[in-house]
């Protein structure tokens, strides 16, 4: 596929700084968050159900891959989200994007965090990556995904697994994560598949937002550690 909505986000920016008009070819990314509508992909979008692409070692040092993973970047952590694989911004490419600062803006104590082992994890980019469990152990969560707007469900994901990838300088990488970061890479690499976490929730426990905060968060918390 091509970069085409790239250059649909440079258009939009110079439509909408009325009486400017950008002389440079690079995206203004302060621009996707400030001025941009949200540019992530609604479930029912094809591009979500389709298998992404693998990158050239090439393709990964071009400059459009290079803007695409910066758009990546500005567009994740705008939304607010711990992930973001390029098919949720119309790129049927295996590109994902990772960062959980686990902190305060999560809103979650230290007992929720401690319990989700979730433990904060610096940016970083996944080219092609290859993802394999480690150990059968699986743990129940809620989850939500940035291109399934305001439903949350209790989806049971590997507690531990192995990512072997590209970075964004084509390096080769391996991951080995335990906890909510191995469920971000779960659920970030199944996009790249084309599946959704609605495609593997318990059915039962799909909700708005605001019903997960009514009727399940307090389940949620009073369940024994998944060991
Ligand atoms: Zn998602």
């Amino acid at each position: 596929m091509s970069i085409l909505p790239l250059s649909v986000f440079r258009l939009h920016c110079q439509a909408t700084t009325t009486g400017k008009i950008h002389t440079s070819n690079q995206t203004d990314l302060t621009l996707v968050k400030t001025v941009m509508p949200n540019p992530i992909v609604q479930t029912g979008h094809p591009v979500l159900r389709a298998e992404a692409r693998e990158l050239t070692r090439d393709e990964i040092k071009s400059a459009e891959i290079r803007e695409l993973i910066e758009i990546m970047r500005e567009v994740m952590r705008a939304a607010p989200g711990v992930g973001l694989a390029a098919p949720q911004i119309g790129e049927s490419l295996r590109i994902a994007v990772i960062e959980d600062e686990a902190g305060e803006k999560t809103k979650m104590s230290e007992e929720e965090l401690n319990l989700r082992e979730r433990y904060p994890v610096p940016f970083h980019v996944l080219i092609n990556p290859i993802l394999t469990n480690i150990g059968d152990e699986k743990v129940d969560f809620f989850e939500g995904c940035l291109s399934v707007t305001g439903f949350a469900a209790n989806v049971a994901r590997y507690r531990e697994v192995n990512v072997r990838a590209l970075n964004e300088k084509g390096e080769e990488i391996s991951i080995d994560a335990k906890g909510w970061y191995a469920r971000i890479l779960q659920h970030e690499i199944d996009h790249l598949n084309g599946i959704l976490y609605i495609d593997r929730m318990y059915s039962t426990t799909f909700s708005t937002v605001e019903n997960k905060a009514r009727y399940w968060d307090a389940l949620d918390r009073a369940k024994p550690s998944p060991e």
